[in-house]
Protein backbone atom coordinates (compact mmCIF):
# COMPACT_ATOMS: atom_id res chain seq x y z
CA UNK A 1 0.00 0.00 0.00
CA UNK A 2 1.41 3.33 -0.77
CA UNK A 3 0.46 6.97 -0.09
CA UNK A 4 1.33 10.64 -1.10
CA UNK A 5 0.99 13.38 0.66
CA UNK A 6 -0.49 16.75 -1.19
CA UNK A 7 -0.18 19.80 1.11
CA UNK A 8 -2.63 22.98 -0.43
CA UNK A 9 -1.72 26.26 0.34
CA UNK A 10 0.10 29.29 -1.44
CA UNK A 11 1.50 30.47 1.92
CA UNK A 12 3.69 26.93 2.17
CA UNK A 13 5.24 27.58 -1.04
CA UNK A 14 5.66 31.38 -0.37
CA UNK A 15 7.73 29.73 2.33
CA UNK A 16 5.45 32.13 4.51
CA UNK A 17 4.75 28.65 7.05
CA UNK A 18 6.97 25.30 7.04
CA UNK A 19 4.43 22.30 6.04
CA UNK A 20 4.95 20.41 9.30
CA UNK A 21 1.51 18.41 8.46
CA UNK A 22 3.60 16.53 5.30
CA UNK A 23 6.14 15.59 8.32
CA UNK A 24 3.42 14.71 11.07
CA UNK A 25 1.50 12.55 7.84
CA UNK A 26 4.96 10.95 6.99
CA UNK A 27 5.77 9.59 10.12
CA UNK A 28 2.35 8.39 11.23
CA UNK A 29 2.09 6.64 7.58
CA UNK A 30 5.43 5.08 8.43
CA UNK A 31 3.98 3.80 11.62
CA UNK A 32 1.60 1.87 9.70
CA UNK A 33 3.85 0.46 7.20
CA UNK A 34 2.36 2.50 4.68
CA UNK A 35 5.59 3.60 2.16
CA UNK A 36 5.18 7.37 1.56
CA UNK A 37 6.78 7.67 -2.20
CA UNK A 38 5.51 11.28 -3.04
CA UNK A 39 5.21 14.73 -1.01
CA UNK A 40 3.92 17.74 -3.09
CA UNK A 41 3.26 21.61 -2.07
CA UNK A 42 0.59 23.14 -4.50
CA UNK A 43 -0.67 26.61 -4.23
CA UNK A 44 -4.67 27.45 -3.58
CA UNK A 45 -5.41 27.11 -7.50
CA UNK A 46 -8.01 24.82 -8.62
CA UNK A 47 -6.10 24.00 -12.19
CA UNK A 48 -2.60 23.12 -10.52
CA UNK A 49 -4.24 21.17 -7.82
CA UNK A 50 -6.19 19.05 -9.86
CA UNK A 51 -3.48 18.63 -12.46
CA UNK A 52 -1.28 16.96 -9.10
CA UNK A 53 -4.44 15.14 -8.09
CA UNK A 54 -4.22 13.17 -11.16
CA UNK A 55 -1.07 12.09 -11.30
CA UNK A 56 -1.48 11.23 -7.39
CA UNK A 57 -3.94 9.24 -8.09
CA UNK A 58 -2.30 7.20 -11.04
CA UNK A 59 0.33 6.43 -8.53
CA UNK A 60 -0.61 6.16 -5.10
CA UNK A 61 -3.47 4.52 -3.87
CA UNK A 62 -3.98 6.56 -0.54
CA UNK A 63 -4.25 10.64 -1.22
CA UNK A 64 -3.28 12.59 1.95
CA UNK A 65 -4.26 16.31 1.48
CA UNK A 66 -3.79 19.13 3.89
CA UNK A 67 -5.60 22.14 3.85
CA UNK A 68 -7.76 23.95 1.79
CA UNK A 69 -11.06 22.70 3.58
CA UNK A 70 -11.94 26.57 4.78
CA UNK A 71 -15.08 28.78 4.09
CA UNK A 72 -13.31 31.10 1.66
CA UNK A 73 -13.01 31.34 -2.18
CA UNK A 74 -9.36 30.05 -2.22
CA UNK A 75 -10.31 26.94 -0.48
CA UNK A 76 -10.33 24.96 -3.59
CA UNK A 77 -9.41 21.04 -2.28
CA UNK A 78 -13.05 19.63 -1.45
CA UNK A 79 -14.48 20.43 -4.60
CA UNK A 80 -11.37 19.79 -6.73
CA UNK A 81 -11.03 16.07 -5.36
CA UNK A 82 -14.50 15.59 -5.41
CA UNK A 83 -14.50 16.45 -9.21
CA UNK A 84 -11.43 13.74 -9.40
CA UNK A 85 -12.95 11.21 -7.77
CA UNK A 86 -16.26 11.44 -9.60
CA UNK A 87 -17.79 12.29 -6.37
CA UNK A 88 -20.79 15.15 -5.49
CA UNK A 89 -20.96 17.17 -2.66
CA UNK A 90 -24.02 17.84 -0.42
CA UNK A 91 -25.36 19.97 2.46
CA UNK A 92 -25.35 17.63 5.77
CA UNK A 93 -27.87 19.53 7.86
CA UNK A 94 -25.90 18.00 11.20
CA UNK A 95 -22.09 19.47 9.60
CA UNK A 96 -24.22 22.96 9.62
CA UNK A 97 -25.42 22.83 13.36
CA UNK A 98 -22.08 21.72 13.92
CA UNK A 99 -20.92 24.72 12.12
CA UNK A 100 -23.15 27.07 13.71
CA UNK A 101 -22.83 25.70 17.22
CA UNK A 102 -19.00 26.45 16.94
CA UNK A 103 -19.67 30.01 16.45
CA UNK A 104 -22.31 30.67 18.80
CA UNK A 105 -19.97 29.38 21.39
CA UNK A 106 -17.59 32.29 20.29
CA UNK A 107 -20.69 34.40 20.67
CA UNK A 108 -20.75 35.47 17.34
CA UNK A 109 -23.34 34.46 14.26
CA UNK A 110 -22.15 32.24 11.37
CA UNK A 111 -20.45 34.13 8.15
CA UNK A 112 -22.76 32.54 5.19
CA UNK A 113 -19.54 31.82 3.78
CA UNK A 114 -19.21 28.64 6.19
CA UNK A 115 -21.76 26.91 4.73
CA UNK A 116 -19.81 25.80 2.34
CA UNK A 117 -17.79 23.91 4.81
CA UNK A 118 -20.98 21.74 5.63
CA UNK A 119 -20.91 20.17 1.88
CA UNK A 120 -19.78 16.49 2.94
CA UNK A 121 -19.11 13.70 -0.15
CA UNK A 122 -22.09 12.15 -1.34
CA UNK A 123 -20.53 8.25 -1.96
CA UNK A 124 -17.69 9.44 0.62
CA UNK A 125 -17.58 9.88 4.58
CA UNK A 126 -17.12 13.10 6.38
CA UNK A 127 -14.80 13.10 9.29
CA UNK A 128 -15.97 14.70 12.38
CA UNK A 129 -14.06 18.23 13.40
CA UNK A 130 -14.02 18.65 17.47
CA UNK A 131 -11.21 21.48 17.17
CA UNK A 132 -12.48 23.76 14.07
CA UNK A 133 -15.37 24.03 12.06
CA UNK A 134 -14.27 22.31 8.43
CA UNK A 135 -15.05 18.75 8.57
CA UNK A 136 -12.29 16.43 6.81
CA UNK A 137 -13.33 13.89 4.14
CA UNK A 138 -12.92 10.48 2.82
CA UNK A 139 -13.05 9.99 -0.91
CA UNK A 140 -13.07 6.72 -2.61
CA UNK A 141 -12.78 6.17 -6.54
CA UNK A 142 -16.19 4.48 -7.81
CA UNK A 143 -14.59 1.48 -8.98
CA UNK A 144 -12.72 1.19 -5.30
CA UNK A 145 -9.04 0.68 -4.43
CA UNK A 146 -8.06 4.76 -4.29
CA UNK A 147 -8.54 6.86 -1.35
CA UNK A 148 -8.41 10.62 -0.50
CA UNK A 149 -8.14 12.28 2.60
CA UNK A 150 -8.83 15.20 3.21
CA UNK A 151 -7.65 17.03 6.32
CA UNK A 152 -7.92 20.73 7.70
CA UNK A 153 -4.47 22.72 7.66
CA UNK A 154 -4.47 24.06 10.74
CA UNK A 155 -2.13 21.24 12.83
CA UNK A 156 -4.55 21.70 16.24
CA UNK A 157 -7.22 20.21 13.88
CA UNK A 158 -5.71 17.75 11.32
CA UNK A 159 -3.21 15.91 13.98
CA UNK A 160 -6.68 14.61 16.20
CA UNK A 161 -8.69 13.95 13.48
CA UNK A 162 -5.82 12.19 11.83
CA UNK A 163 -5.29 10.08 14.72
CA UNK A 164 -8.65 9.68 15.89
CA UNK A 165 -10.40 9.62 12.90
CA UNK A 166 -8.20 8.54 10.01
CA UNK A 167 -5.78 6.34 11.86
CA UNK A 168 -7.81 2.65 12.87
CA UNK A 169 -9.49 3.18 9.54
CA UNK A 170 -6.08 3.19 7.52
CA UNK A 171 -4.72 0.41 9.77
CA UNK A 172 -7.51 -1.79 9.25
CA UNK A 173 -6.62 -1.37 5.45
CA UNK A 174 -3.23 -2.71 5.57
CA UNK A 175 -1.95 -5.89 6.76
CA UNK A 176 1.64 -4.93 7.22
CA UNK A 177 3.03 -2.77 10.62
CA UNK A 178 6.94 -1.18 10.71
CA UNK A 179 9.02 -0.58 13.70
CA UNK A 180 11.72 1.57 14.15
CA UNK A 181 14.72 1.08 16.42
CA UNK A 182 17.44 4.09 17.00
CA UNK A 183 21.37 2.97 18.30
CA UNK A 184 22.99 5.83 19.87
CA UNK A 185 26.78 5.68 19.08
CA UNK A 186 29.06 8.21 20.46
CA UNK A 187 33.07 8.90 20.45
CA UNK A 188 33.43 8.01 16.73
CA UNK A 189 32.98 10.03 13.46
CA UNK A 190 30.55 9.83 11.07
CA UNK A 191 33.14 8.06 8.19
CA UNK A 192 34.95 5.91 10.31
CA UNK A 193 31.76 4.47 11.94
CA UNK A 194 30.30 3.97 8.51
CA UNK A 195 33.47 1.80 7.41
CA UNK A 196 32.88 -0.46 10.41
CA UNK A 197 29.06 -1.76 9.86
CA UNK A 198 28.57 -1.19 5.76
CA UNK A 199 27.82 -4.69 5.80
CA UNK A 200 24.94 -3.69 7.34
CA UNK A 201 23.58 -0.87 5.30
CA UNK A 202 22.86 -2.75 2.59
CA UNK A 203 19.45 -5.08 3.65
CA UNK A 204 16.14 -4.52 2.68
CA UNK A 205 14.80 -5.58 5.49
CA UNK A 206 15.17 -4.41 8.19
CA UNK A 207 16.69 -1.21 6.59
CA UNK A 208 19.89 0.55 8.62
CA UNK A 209 20.51 4.06 7.90
CA UNK A 210 23.22 6.74 9.70
CA UNK A 211 22.27 10.00 10.74
CA UNK A 212 25.01 12.23 11.72
CA UNK A 213 24.25 14.89 14.75
CA UNK A 214 26.87 17.15 16.00
CA UNK A 215 29.16 14.95 18.27
CA UNK A 216 27.48 11.70 17.78
CA UNK A 217 25.70 9.52 15.32
CA UNK A 218 22.30 7.65 15.30
CA UNK A 219 21.72 4.10 13.13
CA UNK A 220 18.05 4.20 12.61
CA UNK A 221 16.86 0.56 12.31
CA UNK A 222 13.57 -0.27 10.65
CA UNK A 223 11.79 -3.50 9.76
CA UNK A 224 8.36 -4.18 8.01
CA UNK A 225 6.18 -7.36 9.26
CA UNK A 226 2.92 -8.84 9.48
CA UNK A 227 2.47 -7.31 12.92
CA UNK A 228 4.10 -4.83 15.11
CA UNK A 229 5.37 -7.40 17.31
CA UNK A 230 7.02 -9.28 14.78
CA UNK A 231 8.68 -5.84 13.18
CA UNK A 232 9.97 -5.31 16.57
CA UNK A 233 11.51 -8.76 17.04
CA UNK A 234 13.19 -8.49 13.73
CA UNK A 235 14.72 -5.00 14.40
CA UNK A 236 16.31 -6.20 17.53
CA UNK A 237 18.15 -8.96 16.03
CA UNK A 238 19.46 -6.72 13.40
CA UNK A 239 20.56 -4.23 16.30
CA UNK A 240 22.08 -7.39 18.04
CA UNK A 241 24.52 -7.78 14.96
CA UNK A 242 25.64 -3.67 15.43
CA UNK A 243 26.52 -4.53 19.08
CA UNK A 244 28.55 -7.04 17.78
CA UNK A 245 30.69 -4.38 15.86
CA UNK A 246 30.26 -1.54 17.96
CA UNK A 247 29.73 -2.91 21.61
CA UNK A 248 30.21 -0.44 24.53
CA UNK A 249 30.49 2.87 21.40
CA UNK A 250 26.41 2.19 21.44
CA UNK A 251 25.93 4.42 24.77
CA UNK A 252 21.67 4.08 24.27
CA UNK A 253 19.02 3.43 21.96
CA UNK A 254 15.93 5.75 21.01
CA UNK A 255 15.05 8.83 23.05
CA UNK A 256 18.60 8.32 25.49
CA UNK A 257 20.69 11.30 25.33
CA UNK A 258 24.09 11.30 26.37
CA UNK A 259 24.11 13.09 29.36
CA UNK A 260 20.99 10.26 30.87
CA UNK A 261 23.64 7.58 29.81
CA UNK A 262 25.61 9.05 32.05
CA UNK A 263 23.45 9.99 34.69
CA UNK A 264 22.30 6.16 34.55
CA UNK A 265 26.27 5.50 34.83
CA UNK A 266 27.05 7.03 37.40
CA UNK A 267 23.70 5.62 39.34
CA UNK A 268 24.83 1.81 38.69
CA UNK A 269 28.51 2.19 39.99
CA UNK A 270 27.80 4.52 42.85
CA UNK A 271 30.15 7.36 41.45
CA UNK A 272 29.70 11.13 41.83
CA UNK A 273 31.51 13.18 39.00
CA UNK A 274 32.17 17.20 38.69
CA UNK A 275 33.14 19.11 35.82
CA UNK A 276 35.48 21.87 34.67
CA UNK A 277 34.52 23.79 31.72
CA UNK A 278 35.89 26.60 29.60
CA UNK A 279 35.30 26.34 26.31
CA UNK A 280 32.38 24.92 26.45
CA UNK A 281 30.71 27.30 29.29
CA UNK A 282 28.90 25.13 30.96
CA UNK A 283 27.11 23.07 28.11
CA UNK A 284 28.20 19.86 30.08
CA UNK A 285 26.97 20.43 33.39
CA UNK A 286 23.56 21.44 31.40
CA UNK A 287 23.15 18.61 29.81
CA UNK A 288 24.36 16.62 32.73
CA UNK A 289 21.27 18.52 34.99
CA UNK A 290 18.97 18.17 32.27
CA UNK A 291 18.52 14.60 33.08
CA UNK A 292 15.92 13.91 36.42
CA UNK A 293 17.66 12.09 39.01
CA UNK A 294 21.31 13.77 38.40
CA UNK A 295 21.58 15.46 41.44
CA UNK A 296 22.12 12.44 43.13
CA UNK A 297 25.41 11.42 41.04
CA UNK A 298 26.45 15.55 40.37
CA UNK A 299 26.67 18.34 42.57
CA UNK A 300 29.80 20.33 41.16
CA UNK A 301 30.05 22.28 38.00
CA UNK A 302 31.98 25.04 37.28
CA UNK A 303 32.67 27.51 33.87
CA UNK A 304 36.29 28.89 35.25
CA UNK A 305 36.77 30.78 32.06
CA UNK A 306 40.13 33.04 32.91
CA UNK A 307 43.26 31.96 33.63
CA UNK A 308 42.48 33.50 37.21
CA UNK A 309 39.85 31.20 37.80
CA UNK A 310 41.30 28.09 36.77
CA UNK A 311 44.06 28.79 39.21
CA UNK A 312 41.72 29.96 42.43
CA UNK A 313 38.87 27.79 42.07
CA UNK A 314 40.95 24.66 39.78
CA UNK A 315 44.57 24.78 41.80
CA UNK A 316 45.48 24.73 38.19
CA UNK A 317 49.58 25.90 38.58
CA UNK A 318 50.60 29.32 37.04
CA UNK A 319 53.57 27.39 35.50
CA UNK A 320 51.60 24.85 34.00
CA UNK A 321 49.37 27.90 32.51
CA UNK A 322 52.39 30.29 31.21
CA UNK A 323 54.78 26.96 29.94
CA UNK A 324 51.84 25.50 28.14
CA UNK A 325 49.32 27.37 27.85
CA UNK A 326 45.72 27.81 29.26
CA UNK A 327 44.51 25.30 25.77
CA UNK A 328 46.61 22.96 26.21
CA UNK A 329 47.05 18.82 27.25
CA UNK A 330 48.24 19.89 30.81
CA UNK A 331 45.59 23.03 31.47
CA UNK A 332 43.07 20.17 30.57
CA UNK A 333 44.58 17.00 33.13
CA UNK A 334 45.02 19.71 36.22
CA UNK A 335 41.29 21.22 35.51
CA UNK A 336 39.76 17.47 35.71
CA UNK A 337 41.96 16.60 38.85
CA UNK A 338 41.73 20.12 40.51
CA UNK A 339 37.34 20.02 40.07
CA UNK A 340 37.60 16.15 41.30
CA UNK A 341 39.14 17.36 44.37
CA UNK A 342 37.47 20.55 44.85
CA UNK A 343 33.74 18.84 44.28
CA UNK A 344 35.40 15.83 46.24
CA UNK A 345 33.69 13.82 43.52
CA UNK A 346 35.12 10.52 42.27
CA UNK A 347 35.59 11.55 38.76
CA UNK A 348 36.74 14.77 37.39
CA UNK A 349 36.16 16.43 34.30
CA UNK A 350 38.60 19.50 32.71
CA UNK A 351 37.62 21.25 29.44
CA UNK A 352 39.33 23.92 27.44
CA UNK A 353 39.75 24.87 23.33
CA UNK A 354 39.50 27.42 21.14
CA UNK A 355 36.00 27.81 19.91
CA UNK A 356 36.67 30.65 17.78
CA UNK A 357 36.10 32.28 15.41
CA UNK A 358 39.43 34.58 16.65
CA UNK A 359 42.05 33.38 18.87
CA UNK A 360 43.48 30.77 16.98
CA UNK A 361 47.44 30.52 16.01
CA UNK A 362 49.44 28.21 13.61
CA UNK A 363 50.01 26.11 16.59
CA UNK A 364 46.81 26.21 18.44
CA UNK A 365 44.02 26.71 15.81
CA UNK A 366 40.79 27.48 16.02
CA UNK A 367 38.60 23.86 16.97
CA UNK A 368 41.63 22.62 18.78
CA UNK A 369 40.48 21.37 22.28
CA UNK A 370 41.80 19.19 25.11
CA UNK A 371 39.36 17.23 26.83
CA UNK A 372 40.88 15.34 30.24
CA UNK A 373 38.52 13.00 32.72
CA UNK A 374 40.04 11.95 36.05
CA UNK A 375 39.72 9.08 38.48
CA UNK A 376 41.40 8.80 42.02
CA UNK A 377 44.57 7.37 40.28
CA UNK A 378 44.23 8.37 36.61
CA UNK A 379 43.91 11.05 34.17
CA UNK A 380 42.80 10.85 30.55
CA UNK A 381 43.59 13.04 27.79
CA UNK A 382 42.26 13.93 24.23
CA UNK A 383 43.16 16.28 22.09
CA UNK A 384 40.56 17.10 19.17
CA UNK A 385 41.03 19.58 16.10
CA UNK A 386 36.91 20.50 15.23
CA UNK A 387 37.74 22.14 11.95
CA UNK A 388 36.25 24.61 10.06
CA UNK A 389 32.98 24.39 12.22
CA UNK A 390 31.56 28.06 13.61
CA UNK A 391 31.90 28.46 17.24
CA UNK A 392 28.39 26.62 18.37
CA UNK A 393 29.50 23.43 16.80
CA UNK A 394 33.15 23.40 18.52
CA UNK A 395 31.37 24.02 21.81
CA UNK A 396 28.62 21.14 21.41
CA UNK A 397 31.21 19.45 19.41
CA UNK A 398 33.50 18.81 22.94
CA UNK A 399 30.59 18.86 24.88
CA UNK A 400 29.75 15.51 23.48
CA UNK A 401 32.96 14.28 23.10
CA UNK A 402 33.53 15.21 27.05
CA UNK A 403 29.92 13.28 28.15
CA UNK A 404 31.40 9.86 26.21
CA UNK A 405 34.76 10.00 28.10
CA UNK A 406 32.93 10.74 31.68
CA UNK A 407 30.25 7.98 31.08
CA UNK A 408 33.13 5.19 30.02
CA UNK A 409 34.88 6.59 32.86
CA UNK A 410 32.52 5.94 35.09
CA UNK A 411 31.88 2.46 33.39
CA UNK A 412 35.67 1.75 33.60
CA UNK A 413 35.98 1.31 30.15
CA UNK A 414 38.80 1.64 27.68
CA UNK A 415 39.40 5.26 26.86
CA UNK A 416 40.24 4.93 22.86
CA UNK A 417 41.80 7.92 21.39
CA UNK A 418 43.20 9.25 25.20
CA UNK A 419 46.58 9.03 26.12
CA UNK A 420 46.68 8.47 29.82
CA UNK A 421 49.02 9.39 32.58
CA UNK A 422 49.15 8.71 36.36
CA UNK A 423 47.35 10.96 38.59
CA UNK A 424 49.25 14.15 39.14
CA UNK A 425 52.11 13.59 36.33
CA UNK A 426 52.74 16.06 33.96
CA UNK A 427 50.27 15.06 31.17
CA UNK A 428 52.34 15.70 28.12
CA UNK A 429 50.22 14.51 24.93
CA UNK A 430 52.61 13.40 22.19
CA UNK A 431 52.79 15.19 19.14
CA UNK A 432 50.37 13.04 16.10
CA UNK A 433 48.43 12.54 18.53
CA UNK A 434 45.11 13.97 16.21
CA UNK A 435 41.39 13.78 17.07
CA UNK A 436 39.85 10.43 15.84
CA UNK A 437 37.62 11.27 12.54
CA UNK A 438 36.41 14.57 13.90
P1 LIG B 1 -9.04 27.21 7.54
O1 LIG B 1 -10.43 26.83 7.85
O2 LIG B 1 -8.29 27.69 8.77
O3 LIG B 1 -8.88 28.10 6.34
P2 LIG B 1 -7.90 25.17 5.88
O4 LIG B 1 -8.14 23.71 5.96
O5 LIG B 1 -8.46 25.89 4.72
O6 LIG B 1 -8.32 25.80 7.25
P3 LIG B 1 -5.47 26.45 5.22
O7 LIG B 1 -6.27 27.69 4.95
O8 LIG B 1 -4.78 25.82 4.09
O9 LIG B 1 -6.36 25.35 5.92
O10 LIG B 1 -4.44 26.72 6.39
C1 LIG B 1 -4.86 27.31 7.60
C2 LIG B 1 -3.66 27.41 8.53
O11 LIG B 1 -3.23 26.12 8.90
C3 LIG B 1 -2.43 28.06 7.93
O12 LIG B 1 -2.44 29.45 8.04
C4 LIG B 1 -1.32 27.46 8.75
O13 LIG B 1 -1.20 28.13 9.98
C5 LIG B 1 -1.81 26.06 9.00
N1 LIG B 1 -1.31 25.12 7.98
C6 LIG B 1 -1.83 24.90 6.76
N2 LIG B 1 -1.15 23.98 6.08
C7 LIG B 1 -0.14 23.59 6.88
C8 LIG B 1 0.94 22.66 6.74
N3 LIG B 1 1.08 21.93 5.64
N4 LIG B 1 1.79 22.53 7.76
C9 LIG B 1 1.63 23.26 8.90
N5 LIG B 1 0.64 24.15 9.08
C10 LIG B 1 -0.24 24.33 8.10
MG1 LIG C 1 -8.15 28.14 4.40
Amino acid sequence: MTAEIIAVGTELLLGDILNTNAQFLSRQLAQLGISVHFQSVVGDNPTRLESVVRLAMQRSDILVFSGGLGPTDDDVTKQTVAHAFEDELRLDEEELAHIRAFFTAWGRTMPKNNEKQAYVPVRGHKLHNENGTAPGMLFETKQGGKWAVLLPGPPAELQPMFLQEVKPWLASLTDCALHSLTLRVAGIGESHLETKVAHLLTGENPTAALYAKTGEVFIRITAKAGSAAQAETLCRAFAARFYDVLGDAIYGEDEETLAAALVHALQKTGKTAATAESCTGGLVSAAITDVPGSSEVFGFGTCTYSNEQKMRVLGVSSETLQRYGAVSAETAAEMAQGVRKAAGADLGLGVTGIAGPGGGTKEKPVGLVFLAVACENKVYVQKLLIENRTRDTVRRFSAKYALEMLRRLALSLPQPGCQAFEAGAPAHISDGQGPRDA
